[in-house]
């Protein structure tokens, strides 16, 4: 075999994942092609509808591409090895972990392989189709959130050593991404098993320097509220040049009965306190979130909750998630599940909300300094993660560089929406 197609779903652990596969065959001469040979298909189970459009994929390639053997890997290979095996064209089902690793993989593919082989990545390079890139330092989740299936398909937490990711960050550096961003399943617990912080972590990987890179950043994916402690707060405070002031805490729920119904740790009072605190050592940090909404027992008091405690925390998104039972966890039976008019109901105002918030966020950033990644089209990414419309002729006859620091204005659009605009503090000499 000798040309290869990846499919990817899920979270950004998998996105990660599948750029090691990806290099891992193309290094050894393999080809990407649309009607490939191989179909490596990293698939998703976090809720039942992700495993279901995988299913789905899985059999549209065994009908369009007769030919094609598919390697079907990821969650949804841990959690229904048999399912995934009777599916046509399905030659392999490698799961997480060890299964996936490059040298496993090659040899599941019947390749023979020295573990020495200098051609063996360890990790990334590269990070195809994105400007910015992921970069995994740890992988799987020592809690038990009553919804989640993520630590039985990914095990206990992994932490990868600093070392390793440290020089993956140069190499990263190295191929022209200006902004990478730590992803993981459960980031806040990197180290917890090497005896090391996250906090370390921050420290090590901002102090990365390569030649053709004067200016980048790094971002943090997801992180809880309760593990943004000191250290990793004192890094965000001490170096705004290199850590984006954004923070994506889940909140999953604002009620405190619904909290621990879920198995979450903290009461919403404690996630507020995590903003505050957040708030009194940077300047207009984006706090974004998850809410799962119609949990088992969630009554109308405590999704006004969930709105109360939204509106104080004064989100600039909020990712909504209507909750449905999955089997394998905890939540699998709910005794008291609102009817679906309703969650769709919740779903819709918590999304009004959230467009209120983020209205509001936006309009409280006049006037603010942040550094965009310049993107194509006169947009940036700003480290506030807010999409920012520049004039590049205002950067100068070469334009604008990789990354600017610019002030960013607060424009009410015809369409009612505010739009964040960047001008230069200074223009860049050439
Ligand atoms: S912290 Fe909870 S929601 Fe997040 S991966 Fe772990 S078990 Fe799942």
């Amino acid at each position: 075999m000798q040309t290869v197609r990846f499919i990817t779903f899920g979270c950004k652990a998998n996105q990660y994942d599948t750029q090691l596969l990806r290099e891992t065959l193309l290094r050894r001469g393999w080809n990407e092609a649309r009607e490939a040979e191989l179909v490596v298909v990293n698939t998703c189970t976090v809720t039942a509808e992700a495993g279901r459009k995988a299913r789905q994929v899985i059999r549209r390639i065994g009908r369009e591409t007769p030919t094609a053997r598919i390697c079907v890997t990821g969650c949804l290979a841990e959690s229904e090895p048999e399912l995934l095996r009777e599916l046509p064209n399905v030659e392999w089902v490698l799961g997480n972990g060890e299964a996936k690793r490059p040298v496993h993989f090659l040899r599941q593919l019947g390749e023979e392989v020295d573990p020495e082989e200098l051609g063996i990545p360890s990790g990334i390079t590269e990070f195809a189709g994105h400007t910015r890139a992921f970069l995994k330092i740890q992988d799987g989740c020592d809690k038990a959130c009553a919804f989640c299936i993520i630590p039985s398909v990914r095990g206990p937490s992994r932490s990868r050593p600093a070392d390793e990711l440290a020089a993956e960050v140069r190499g990263l550096l190295a191929g022209g991404f200006r902004e990478i961003v730590l992803c993981g399943i459960h980031i806040g617990h990197w180290g917890r098993d090497l005896g090391q912080s996250l906090g370390h972590l921050l420290e090590c990987l901002s102090e990365v320097e390569h030649p053709s890179a004067e200016d980048w950043r790094l971002r943090l994916s997801s992180i809880e509220a309760t593990e943004v402690d000191d250290g990793v707060l004192g890094v965000l405070a001490g170096r705004p040049d290199r850590i984006a002031p954004h923070l994506h805490m889940p909140l999953q729920s604002g009620d405190d009965a619904v909290l621990a119904a879920m198995n979450r740790w903290y009461t919403s009072a404690q996630y507020l306190a995590a903003c505050e605190r957040i708030r009194s050592r940077l300047d207009r940090p984006a706090f974004t979130a998850d809410v799962l909404v119609g949990f088992d027992g969630e009554e109308e008091p405590s999704f006004e909750n969930t709105l109360r405690t939204a509106r104080e925390a004064g989100f600039a998104r909020i990712h909504v998630f209507p909750f449905s039972p999955r089997p394998g966890t905890a939540a699998e039976r709910p005794l008291r599940l609102p009817d679906p008019g309703l969650v769709r109901e919740r779903r819709a105002r918590l999304s009004e909300l959230a467009g209120e918030l983020a209205t509001a966020y936006r309009r409280g950033l006049d006037g603010a300094r942040d550094r965009i990644v310049v993107e194509a089209g006169g947009v940036g990414l700003s480290g506030r993660y807010q999409r920012v419309r520049i004039d590049p002729t205002d950067f100068g006859s070469t334009g604008p560089a990789p990354i600017e620091e610019v002030e960013l204005g607060a424009v009410d659009t015809a369409e009612g929406e505010v739009e964040l605009r960047g001008r230069p503090l200074a223009v860049s000499t050439p």
